[in-house]
């Protein structure tokens, strides 16, 4: 087992939903955390404060992940404060739902480029970085979408399964440089994010879930986790936290 203690992380989207549980479970194993935030100022500064206040040590740091030379000022931030990077979670996401006859480009662009794109930014800035850690982990935040499809999500599912390819292929390339790459696929869990479907479709998911309940964030975050500390020999896989939804 991997001792995370003063590891440094970066959490893209580390604010709040699964991110701010992710940030959370890092630091209370002692990694000092970035918590990348786009327009969620103010509780990523309340984050900051909670966990230095619990002996933590965190940074919250502006910037688009889609855009490469925010990602790069993402990195710079973490190596300039912490003096190292050892693990990248690439959790920021978003949804912009249409059936595909009615999606637009722009949304289909949005998607590709928040949930995929960013992806590319953010491990080639961190790559340099990781190489130097003698652990490094990287671990992209897919969903169940990618793996089954989702109805009026083919831009997300497209962008999810994309994560899914790029996760393998990393990690064949970067297994003999220490460092493990993996895809974390939650189901349905209760963020904001979920809390926008229609109650009607949101209570039919539920009761297709085997375990019969939505996931909590906390649980995606300990998955996380795991493979930080216990992945030694954990690379190129998917972990799926979904409630036996999918398998
Ligand atoms: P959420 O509550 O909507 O949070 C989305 C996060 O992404 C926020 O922290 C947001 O930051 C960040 N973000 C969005 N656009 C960004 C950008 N351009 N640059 C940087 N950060 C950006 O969603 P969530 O449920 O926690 O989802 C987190 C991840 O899990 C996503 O990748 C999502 O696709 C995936 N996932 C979620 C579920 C689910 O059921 N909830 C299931 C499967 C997969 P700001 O608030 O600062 O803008």
């Amino acid at each position: 087992m991997a001792d995370l203690k003063n590891k440094v992380a970066i959490v893209t989207g580390g604010a709040r939903g699964i991110g701010a549980a992710i940030t959370r479970e890092l630091a209370d194993n002692g990694v000092r955390v970035v918590i990348n935030y786009n327009t969620s100022q103010g509780p990523s500064e309340k984050l900051v404060q909670e966990i230095n206040d619990s002996g933590g040590e965190a940074l919250a740091v502006k910037g688009d992940v889609s855009n490469v030379e925010d990602a790069s000022q993402i990195v710079e931030a973490a190596v300039n404060t912490f003096g190292q990077l050892d693990i990248l979670v690439n959790n920021a996401g978003i949804t912009r739902d249409s059936t595909f006859k009615k999606l637009s480009e722009e949304d289909w662009s949005e998607v590709i480029n928040v949930n995929l794109n960013s992806v590319y930014n953010t491990v080639s800035k961190s790559l340099p970085h990781l190489l130097e850690s003698e652990s490094g982990r990287i671990i992209n935040i897919s969903s169940i979408i990618g793996q089954q499809g989702g109805f009026g999500q083919t831009n997300y599912a497209a962008a999810k399964a994309g994560m899914i390819g790029y996760t393998k292929s990393l990690a064949l390339e970067l297994a003999r440089k220490n460092i493990t790459v993996n895809a974390v696929c939650p189901g349905f869990i209760e963020t904001e994010m979920v809390q926008e479907m229609p109650e009607k479709v949101l209570n039919q998911i539920v009761s297709s879930v085997p375990v019969q309940r939505l996931g909590q964030a906390q649980e995606i975050a300990r998955g996380v986790v795991f493979l930080c500390k216990d992945g030694e020999y954990i690379t190129g896989q998917q972990l799926n936290i979904n409630g036996g939804l999918y398998m």
